[in-house]
């Protein structure tokens, strides 16, 4: 502030004026609040980010198409999703609770355990509770030491990468995994696709054995927390089992991508991309859709 002052003080007012009515001609024009707001965090309509095929992300595994895993990983494909600002917004407001919830001991306090990396020098420091003092390697202070998410990613016997929200312990030696999201609306039941995503981190991160606690995998949590004011419920916890039903038809089409990609096989296209020639329903969500039509046009169903 005192530098501010100081250069003001230089220029006398008529000067500042004009300089700035120079400079400021075109924001000065903008009367809309939604067009300032963009013109001044620079936030055009999309954002892009890049796609690819590596593994099947268990956090998509509910509505992801099994052909366009396995010809985007044998053909080595990507794509950039465009991402709407709006969309963004929603995005980065749950990525940034997610990381209070994690991180805040208000909320999971010693419940929640799991790897700790100093963000000062990047050091994984350690698993288990929060540490409360400085940082082994550079002596950081404990509060840039963060939740690092615990991630597996399988090769055998299912191609799949998971990253797990919470390990919590809700018993001694008890040890579960957690979920987090954000909703903007009071539920009373949870999202199927949470659900899946939920249950097939507790099912298929018994193929990983990296971490140095026993997971009890007969439960998951799904913790939904409402950005929406909320005096009675603000958050709520679904108790998650992951059962037979639930889980079978989960491995199948994991089972599924796997095996074409090792074989160089493709699965068939979905019924709905047929029906609207690879344009229209859910092929419009899919990066791949024009390659994915040539190939089954052209009859080829091996690479
Ligand atoms: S267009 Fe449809 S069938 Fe083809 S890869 Fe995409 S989602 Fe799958
Ligand atoms: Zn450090």
């Amino acid at each position: 502030m005192k530098f501010l002052e100081k250069s003001q003080n230089k220029s006398s007012g008529n000067e500042l004026a004009t300089s700035a009515s120079a400079n400021t001609e075109i924001i000065d024009q903008i009367k809309d609040p939604v067009k300032l707001s963009y013109y001044l965090i620079q936030a055009t309509n999309d954002r892009k980010k890049e796609m690819r095929y590596r593994s099947l992300r268990l956090s998509e595994i509910d509505g992801a198409c099994p052909r366009e895993y396995v010809l985007g990983r044998l053909l080595d494909l990507s794509y950039w999703s465009s991402v709407r600002f709006s969309n963004r917004w929603q995005m980065d407001m749950g990525s940034v609770l997610h990381w209070k919830i994690q991180n805040d001991p208000d909320y999971f306090g010693d419940k929640i355990v799991g790897y700790w990396k100093c963000m000062a020098c990047g050091y994984p420091r350690r698993f288990g509770v929060k540490p409360q003092e400085p940082c082994e390697q550079c002596k950081a202070h404990p509060r840039v030491t963060e939740y690092d998410e615990y991630m597996f990613r399988l090769k055998s016997p299912y191609r799949v990468v998971g990253k797990v929200d919470l390990i919590l312990r809700v018993a001694p030696r008890v040890y579960r995994f957690g979920e987090i999201k954000t909703c903007s609306e009071d539920l009373d039941s949870p999202v199927g696709w949470h659900v899946a995503q939920a249950a097939s981190y507790t099912y298929f991160s018994r193929y990983d054995d990296s971490l140095p606690i026993q997971i009890d995998r007969s439960t998951c949590y799904l913790f939904y927390f409402n950005k929406k004011f909320n005096w009675k419920s603000p958050t709520k916890t679904f108790t998650i089992k992951p059962t037979a039903a639930l889980i079978d038809p989960l491995k199948e089409k994991a089972a599924l991508i796997t095996n074409c990609i090792k074989e160089k096989t493709l699965p068939a296209p979905l019924v709905n991309c047929i029906n609207n020639n690879f344009a229209k329903g859910r092929a419009s969500k899919c990066g791949i859709a024009k390659e994915c039509k040539k190939k089954f046009d052209m009859g080829i169903e091996a690479l």
